[in-house]
């Protein structure tokens, strides 16, 4: 059996979660992020999820959001709101929301196809005084 190679997408992520400091660090006039996100696939293989969370000023402004599926079925998927929430803070916006689509690759039955689970978010901001 050949040796599995370690996931250089995987370990990005991880170095770029590290990397990414804190959301005071790129973003001083927020004070709080909310974040309302709800994954759903299309093949109906992993059950819907919906979350709701707050970010403070002190915590990771690293906004690649995971894929519901292990590494093992989805490989460099994830969904990354960066550009989105950049986007909201410049124009001083007090929320967005959209849809993205994972562009990780999966394998089953020996082919590879997109994987494409869709992330619905909704992010609203509240800014410092
Ligand atoms: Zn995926």
């Amino acid at each position: 059996m050949p040796k599995k190679k370690p996931d250089p997408a995987v370990y990005l992520r991880h170095q770029k979660s590290i990397w990414a400091g804190n959301i005071k660090d790129h973003y001083p006039k927020v004070k709080s992020l909310t974040f309302e996100l709800n994954h759903r696939d299309h093949d109906n293989r992993v059950k819907p999820s919906s979350r709701t969370f707050t970010r403070s000023l002190e915590d990771s402004a690293f906004f690649d959001f995971e894929c519901p599926y292990d590494k093992e079925s989805c490989f460099g998927g994830g969904h990354d709101l960066t550009q989105p929430i950049s986007d909201m803070i410049e124009n001083q916006n007090s929320e967005c929301s959209g849809r993205i689509l994972c562009q990780g690759d999966q394998r089953r039955h020996g082919a590879k196809h997109s994987c494409w689970c869709e992330l619905t978010y909704k992010i609203t901001v509240i800014y410092n005084d």
